[in-house]
């Protein structure tokens, strides 16, 4: 099914060496691959089992021209040593078997640490002045003057902001997981993909290894804008996915919304919102079609199997105008929702994303 694994950036990647196109493209192709997912813990061990040794078999030119700060020994590792790097990374790669590394490297937390940033917030009804440690079951409960940061493990922070409740529902390392009753959290996570699940009640937003805010009322109305990597929502067997640059309405008994980049055209924003409520809006589907450029075919990616059959042609005819069809790709799968088509075409245009 996959026509393109990403083995041979996953090096680059794990140094910040891609561009951020390229490195969303290893993101999505990461979250959906778990082939390729085995081989980036079995890099990320190499490499950071390296940073533990840097003195260790280094060639000499590499220390040249650095003196004894550690600060600057280490900076020099990073860059002048790569191919260094990459290779013992790659000798470790064909070393270690398995999948469980990062589990490994990761120790579990029955318990996790709040820190308040203003104000009162509380901690199952418990006010937190300074520093607190929140457990399975416990409500972090801000008002409109407190905000306060939860320590998720050791994958990453999620600030929760004012007005808001949210509850530990997980705490896992394979699992992270928090409950959004309302209010807005922003979560930076640095961790393989699928670690980190938020529910709300319109669906759970699934972390790809990311930066993103999520807002919600208690029905479950709300918004999700993704600012580094990618989020999958899912909900009752629909998927949104979203890049960084992205956002998606979600909406009470019907999910996630069609994703967006937040610079379209405020008319196409508007006619999503339209098309959101009353599905079969001939007018709305016009104006987004219409306002689409290359990089919208994310919003008409998603769009192709939330329209009727006797619009999904349309959809199809736009994006084949937009951007060239990959090879791989007919008219007649796409139309029927082949899924292995529908997962080949993405994998093209997230290219554009
Ligand atoms: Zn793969």
């Amino acid at each position: 099914m996959w026509t393109r694994h990403v083995s041979g950036k996953l090096a680059a990647y794990a140094d910040g060496e891609l561009t951020p196109r390229a490195a969303q493209q290893v993101e999505l192709h990461l979250a959906r691959c778990p082939r390729c997912r085995r081989e980036q813990a079995e890099v990320r061990f190499g490499l950071a089992m390296m940073e533990r040794l840097p003195s260790i078999e280094a060639p000499d030119t590499i220390w040249a021209a650095i003196d004894a700060n550690p600060a600057d020994r280490r900076q020099a590792v990073m860059s002048a040593g790569r191919p260094w790097r990459l290779a013992f990374a790659a000798a470790v790669l064909v070393a270690v078997a398995g999948a469980a590394i990062w589990r490994v490297a990761q120790p579990s937390e029955a318990q996790w640490e709040v820190h308040r940033i203003e104000g009162r917030p509380a901690v199952a009804g418990r006010v937190v002045s300074g520093a607190g440690q929140v457990g399975i079951g416990e409500w972090i409960e801000t008002d409109a003057g407190s905000r306060a940061t939860v320590a998720i493990g050791a994958i990453g922070s999620v600030e929760v902001g004012r007005n808001t409740r949210v509850r530990v529902v997980a705490t896992r390392p394979e699992e992270h997981r928090l409950a959004l009753d309302r209010g807005q959290i922003h979560a930076t996570i640095s961790a393989p993909p699928k670690l980190f699940f938020v529910d709300t009640a319109s669906g759970t937003a699934v972390d790809l290894g990311c930066e993103y805010a999520l807002s919600t009322d208690e029905d479950g109305s709300g918004l999700l804008q993704v600012t580094r990597g990618w989020v999958s929502f899912q909900w009752n067997g629909l998927e949104s996915l979203v890049p960084a640059g992205a956002s998606c309405q979600t909406r009470p008994r019907m999910g996630p919304g069609l994703p967006y980049f937040d610079d379209a055209t405020d008319a196409m924003k508007q006619a999503l919102a339209i098309f959101g409520r009353e599905k079969v809006d001939r007018g709305a589907l016009d104006v987004i079609l219409a306002e689409s450029r290359v990089r919208d075919t994310l919003t008409l990616w998603h769009l192709l199997s939330r329209v009727e059959a006797s619009e999904r042609a349309r959809v199809y005819d736009r994006m084949a105008a937009l951007t060239p069809v990959p090879a791989g790709v007919s008219r007649e799968k796409a139309l029927e929702l082949d899924a292995a088509t529908l997962t080949r075409w993405r994998e093209e245009l997230a290219w554009t994303w």
